[in-house]
């Protein structure tokens, strides 16, 4: 394994990588950090093109040490579709969509979880639990039992049923909250609490390696593109592990000599009713204010207090990319006119992404020329009534 530590980006601070971690004593998620020159000895991206369809191609940089704990269910290599129609309708001429929606559970949290659970059980976890908006519970308690291991699950009573449904049906314990992701944490945090060391926290960030997970999809989109980077990718950003996943990846690939050239512009996308990253984007802060009474169709950014966000807005302003925020009538408009005009149909997050691209197109942040990524981050299939019935 070439994993050697992690990191704390905002004190410095080193920790080990061999045993369980949480947050830094200073309050910052941790960076798992690898050998990159003895990776770089040990494959390169031709033997990578060889491999299987799936994010274990890039094994030398994920944080597992034995096959053994792998635990997998054929997640990751998903699609970079054109979207030409598209497209020409917004003057986007190299528009592209990652279909994140073919993932198993349906969404890229399924990522985060391959690679979040095999990490946990090899360190010795049998027993994981998290706050979730829905699909993240329903990738961990699937690959949790996958692993063999328990979850217990808290979500809003107002998550996507489907997501319920996958809990349960992966065995795992379910909590229903009155309220929002923030409040499900707290349930969790005492049931951690009162449980001695016997349940590991797997909350976004609380624990290094989901964030690993995610960051393939910057290896994928560099790779599908030839080992080169777009000019800009969209994000919908709620706890933002995607988006500093893609910008680890990127500084990643650049460090092993993979990539060349200037990094992509990466832009967090939200929505206008939880826009907490928008808002400290624009008063120039790395830290957010927590967003009151959050509330969007686009159920899987609803969080009103990311822990990562000074790393969100470094990784903003370190590509020169931008926040934006887009109401929700925009979403479901645009999600239905790709849907019309392209066939597949997106999540609201993913919508979400196009809504932004439409507008920072409009507002000349995109020139037409600009080959755009938007992340399609789940299957549109996971949410009724975001096309109206006649
Ligand atoms: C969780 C989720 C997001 C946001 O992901 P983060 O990496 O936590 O910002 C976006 N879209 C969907 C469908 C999600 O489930
Ligand atoms: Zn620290």
């Amino acid at each position: 394994m070439f994993l050697t530590h992690l990191d704390c980006p905002r004190c410095g601070a080193q920790h080990d990588a061999h045993r369980p971690q949480n947050l830094c004593s200073c309050g910052s998620p941790l960076l798992a950090r690898y050998d990159l020159a003895a990776v770089a000895r040990a494959v390169d991206p031709t033997r990578i093109a060889g491999r299987s369809a799936d994010l274990w191609r890039y094994r030398e940089l994920l944080p597992v040490g034995e096959d053994r704990y792998v635990t997998t269910l054929g997640e990751g290599w998903t699609p970079l579709w054109h979207a030409p129609t598209y497209g020409a309708l917004i003057g986007l001429e190299r528009l592209l969509v990652k279909d994140e929606g073919l993932i198993p559970t349906g969404s890229f949290k399924a990522r985060g979880a391959a690679v979040g659970v095999s990490r946990a059980v090899e360190l010795g976890a049998r027993h994981v639990a998290m706050p979730t908006n829905g699909n993240a519970g329903a990738a961990w308690a699937t690959y949790a039992a996958r692993a063999g291991i328990a979850a217990t699950i808290a979500m809003p009573l107002a998550a996507p049923l489907i997501t319920r449904q996958e809990v349960v049906a992966a065995g795992a314990e379910l909590h229903l909250v009155d309220g929002l992701i923030s409040d499900a944490g707290k349930l969790i945090a005492a049931l951690i609490a009162e449980s001695h060391g016997r349940i590991f926290d797997a909350s976004t960030l609380k624990e290094p390696y989901r964030l690993e997970g995610k960051k393939t999809m910057g290896y994928e989109i560099v790779e599908q593109l030839g080992w080169r980077s777009p000019d800009v990718i969209l994000y919908p950003t709620g706890g933002g592990v995607g988006l500093i996943g893609i910008h680890k990846a990127l500084a990643e690939l650049r460090e092993l000599g993979w990539l060349t050239g200037p990094p992509p512009r990466l832009v967090a996308v939200q929505s206008s009713g939880c826009a907490p990253v928008v808002a400290a984007f624009d008063r120039g802060e790395r830290r957010v204010r927590p967003w009151p009474d959050a509330q969007t169709v686009a159920f899987g950014i609803t969080v009103p207090a990311p822990l990562g966000d000074e790393l969100i807005l470094d990784a903003l302003a370190d590509t020169g990319g931008t926040a934006i925020a887009v109401d929700d009538a925009d979403i479901l408009a645009d999600l239905r006119e790709f849907g019309r005009t392209e066939g597949l149909l997106l999540c609201p997050e993913g919508a979400a992404c196009l809504t932004a691209a439409r507008l920072l197109r409009e507002r000349g942040w995109l020139s037409a020329t600009d080959e755009v990524v938007v992340l399609n981050t789940g299957a549109g299939i996971k949410y009724p009534g975001t096309v109206p019935q006649d």
